[in-house]
């Protein structure tokens, strides 16, 4: 089990800068991610669009704004545990026992929630059979392209994701490109290198034609597919993947018995935290009058979570407002040379 001082679910933008306002406190503390980058929605929704209403910054992309608060932590070499959903979280005595859905485990006095809106999860088929095949023959995300090399890959999607990899995967692998509709809401630039690859005999395109059956034992044999809603198409297949976007679900958290108003958790605004002591809520997943669903907000929302946390952590040391300008101390564990 990892002891901590406190354990930051979500790696957006909030629960980064939640991360850096604790080591700056002297207070260690790790990050749960579902998704597999650092970013939140920042990294995953809009990495290229601008945002203009971060202080002292007058424009920056998401991805630009993720990376400069990764550098802001460098000092601090904080432990992530990417691609992990927090399940469980269950009292023991003064502190909080915190399972994953990879069996990672914590225990900690202090939880910071920074969910955002949840969890990412990919949105998946609808044939309930597919389930069986999950993470063996179906992906909904690639780890490791090699172990389509020389198979007949079936990918079903519209959007850049389908497209960039049927484009990708046609160099090593026999692609089958399906999609519901005759569009592709992709890039034209990727548009036109899939036509063009399917007059060159690298890709099978199938539109208007949706997945409605898997067949197999252990691993995939091939797949039913229709189209328009009446013919149906066997064919054959290696793997399937499907690229259909994200949802956000608010998932376990719904589980641990904290108050919640719609998908957002009340919060009081002097510690940010929720109805269950040492457990608190900043970001988007928090409620309370006033609230704005911005990043800005979030960062003040972890700066105050982070100085209650010390109050559990180190229940035997009285806290000491220091100005990182001037404090010895905060520039000690900035690794900040001091003259
Ligand atoms: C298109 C768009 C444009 C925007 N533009 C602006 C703007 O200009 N200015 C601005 O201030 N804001 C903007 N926002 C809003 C801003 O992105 C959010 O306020 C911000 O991302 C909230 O940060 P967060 O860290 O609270 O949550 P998120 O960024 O949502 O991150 C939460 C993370 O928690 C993870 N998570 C959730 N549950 C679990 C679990 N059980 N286990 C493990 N991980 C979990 C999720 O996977 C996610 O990565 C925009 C949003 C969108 C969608």
């Amino acid at each position: 089990m990892i002891k901590t001082d406190a354990l930051i679910i979500g790696a957006g933008p909030t629960g980064l800068f939640a991360a850096h306002q604790l080591k700056l406190i002297g207070l260690n503390c790790e990050i749960v991610d579902n998704l597999d980058k650092i970013g939140g929605q920042c990294i995953e929704l809009y990495p290229d669009k601008p945002i203009y209403d971060i202080p002292a910054i007058p424009v920056c992309t998401g991805e630009e704004l993720t990376s400069n608060l990764i550098n802001q932590l460098k000092p601090f070499n904080i432990k992530f545990h990417l691609g992990e959903r927090v399940e469980e979280i269950k009292k023991n005595k003064e502190k909080w026992e915190v399972k994953t859905n990879k069996g990672t485990e914590f225990i900690t006095p202090n939880i910071i929630i920074a969910g955002g809106v949840g969890s990412f999860e990919p949105r998946k088929f609808s044939p309930k059979e597919c389930e069986k095949f999950e993470n063996k023959s179906i992906f909904y995300s690639i780890k490791d392209k090699k172990i389509f090399n020389d198979k007949i890959v079936s990918i079903f999607g519209g959007g850049d994701s389908a497209l960039d990899w049927a484009i990708e995967l046609s160099k090593n692998s026999t692609i089958n490109l399906i999609h519901r509709r005759d569009e592709f809401r992709g890039t034209q630039s990727s548009v036109d290198k899939v036509k063009k690859l399917e007059k060159e005999g690298k890709i099978n395109l199938f539109t208007k034609y949706q997945l409605k059956n898997v067949k197999g034992s252990s691993s995939l044999d091939s797949i039913d597919i229709e189209h328009d809603n009446k013919e149906l198409k066997n064919i054959k297949t290696d793997f399937v993947l499907g690229f259909f976007g994200l949802i956000m679900q608010l998932g376990p958290i719904a589980n641990w018995d904290l108050n919640l108003d719609k998908k957002t958790i009340p919060v009081d605004t002097e510690k940010f935290e929720t109805n269950q002591k040492g457990i608190y809520a900043i970001g988007d997943i928090c409620s309370y009058p006033g609230k704005l669903k911005l990043i800005l907000s979030g960062f003040h929302e972890g700066a105050l979570a982070a100085r209650a946390c010390f109050k559990l952590a180190r229940p035997n040391e009285k806290y000491r407002f220091e100005f990182t300008t001037s404090s010895k101390t905060i520039k000690n564990r900035l690794g900040v040379k001091i003259d």
